[in-house]
């Protein structure tokens, strides 16, 4: 076969597209159940996906119980997988992913398209596991005006140049965002040797960790600049100066820098899930997944940031083991794999619910949460509904750029009843009841239990709602 040609077709019990945290630790997690054929396939050199390029400490303690560099946590996946037996084929990108109907109450057989250097392949799965993750988005998708001079890069392109290809950076920078990528960011841009000026959000404040922002506070002397947007980005062939606008005021400022990276405002990495037909959920941009996270096409799967955008490493990881759980269950049991049920909606101040849906089967969603983001920063009280009646009450504190999750037992016990009978399957919405109190001020957990808190205060009725979506 010549390079570039087109190579013999090959075949696999389970193929994983993605070797991120997602995708190798499904592929361990397949291998230990028994699963004989799984290829894991990845477009980049290395396995590992994005940790491979995230040099400082942070990765690792919900899956590994320890904690990590991110290329020593990506080695140590790739390391497990490889050990486990699963194949893994790097420089390949996948192309296509297609289903094949089989005879009436079959799952059919998926078929994917692979191109690398050496030419290209069809695979024909089982089942398809889509881990391809999530990005940033770029400046260009932002709409920021002004020039489009060098200098100005999203954190992902930053790690890259600072971590794989040694690059410095000295001269002062800004970074915009103030979510814990940013303060990934900053550490980089320190280790580069830049000059950080500060962190700038349109926010009223950052959404990251306090002890996040004391350390960027105390040990480089950063601010975050809240309530103030990038209005303008300012150089002939190098970035030389940032224009600020002062959201409340309308003052703009200039500010020299060298250095202008984009964080965060994540876009999962969606087409294949598009081009194989999957249903995508409104809130993620992702595709749309039950509980077990499987998508709306029979046998493809979907886990890890590309159904959560974007979550840290070791949650991302524990839904790869999960997702596995699932395929080899609907292997073993030649079950259609599809996801159908009860879509969870969310209205404003819930940006999106992941997974979104409940299906009749009842499986607990991964680490047996839910996770929520808001579209502003509050902590607010939110109503589960179903048509008339009320399932329950969760409070959650919710901000653009960082999740909370809401427990579930094997799904909320009401949502159970709505998901199990037929005549009831009608969407459940959740909305807002009311807000608790400013964010900052108040100490609630990040973790509401759903069904306890809900039945609690029901039987005192929904008063004072501003009910926010109607069924
Ligand atoms: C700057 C930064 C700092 C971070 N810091 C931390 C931290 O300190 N701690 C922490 O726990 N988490 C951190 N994270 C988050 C962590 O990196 C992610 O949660 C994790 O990488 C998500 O894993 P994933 O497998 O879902 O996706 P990814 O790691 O993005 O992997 C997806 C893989 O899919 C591949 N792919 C995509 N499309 C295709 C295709 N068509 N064909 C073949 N391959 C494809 C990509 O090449 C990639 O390797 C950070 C993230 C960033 C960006």
């Amino acid at each position: 076969m010549t390079a570039g040609g087109r190579l013999p077709d090959l075949t696999a019990d389970v193929l994983v597209v993605g070797a991120g945290p997602t995708g190798l630790a499904a592929a361990v997690e397949l291998r230990r159940l028994g699963i004989e054929g799984v290829l894991v396939v990845d477009r980049e050199r290395e396995a590992g996906g994005v940790p491979r390029h995230c040099a400082h400490t942070g990765y690792g303690v919900r899956d590994l119980r320890r904690l990590m560099t991110g290329p020593a946590y990506a080695r140590h996946y790739a390391a497990v997988a490889a050990a486990a037996g699963a194949e893994i084929k790097c420089r390949t990108t996948v192309t296509s992913i297609g289903h094949r109907p089989g005879p009436a109450g079959s799952p059919g057989t998926l078929q994917a398209t692979l191109t690398s250097p050496a030419g290209m392949h069809t695979v024909r799965a089982e089942a398809v596991l889509l881990a391809t993750g999530c990005r940033e988005r770029p400046r260009s998708a932002r709409l920021v005006p002004g020039d489009r001079p060098v200098g100005v890069m999203t954190t992902g392109e930053l790690q890259q140049r600072v971590y794989l290809a040694g690059e410095q950076l000295a001269g002062p920078a800004l970074i915009v965002g103030a979510e814990h990528v940013s303060f990934s960011a900053l550490l980089t841009l320190a280790h580069a040797r830049a000059e950080v000026i500060a962190l700038v959000t349109e926010r009223a404040r950052h959404e990251s960790f306090g002890a996040f922002r004391l350390a960027a506070a105390v040990r480089w002397r950063t601010p975050v600049w809240a309530s103030t947007a990038v209005s303008r980005v300012i150089g002939r062939d190098r970035l030389s100066a940032v224009e600020l606008r002062e959201l409340p005021t309308g003052v703009t400022r200039r500010v020299a820098c060298e250095t202008l990276v984009f964080t965060g405002n994540w876009i999962p990495d969606h087409e294949l899930a598009r081009l194989s037909g999957a249903s995508l959920d409104r809130g993620t941009r992702g595709p749309a997944v039950d509980t077990a996270l499987r998508t709306s096409v029979p046998r493809l799967f979907a886990a890890g940031n590309l159904v959560h955008p974007a979550e840290t490493a070791d949650v991302a990881a524990l839904g790869g083991r999960h997702v596995a759980r699932t395929i080899a269950a609907a292997l073993r049991g030649g079950a259609p794999g599809a996801s159908s049920g009860v879509p969870l909606l969310v209205a404003e101040p819930l940006a999106w619910i992941s997974p979104g849906m409940i299906s009749a089967d009842l499986v607990a969603p991964p680490r047996g949460r839910f996770v929520v983001r808001g579209t502003d920063l509050r902590l607010a009280e939110i109503e589960i509904r179903q048509a008339n009646r009320s399932l329950g009450r969760a409070r959650v504190r919710l901000a653009p750029g960082r999740s909370s999750n809401i427990g579930a037992r094997a799904g909320p016990a009401d949502c159970q009843v709505a998901a199990s009978q037929p005549h009831e399957r009608r969407a459940v919405n959740l909305c807002r009841v009311h807000d608790v109190e400013a964010l900052g001020t108040g100490r609630l957990r990040d973790d509401s239990r759903l069904g306890e808190a809900g039945r609690s205060r029901r039987s005192a009725g929904a008063s004072g709602h501003d009910q926010l979506c109607h069924l």
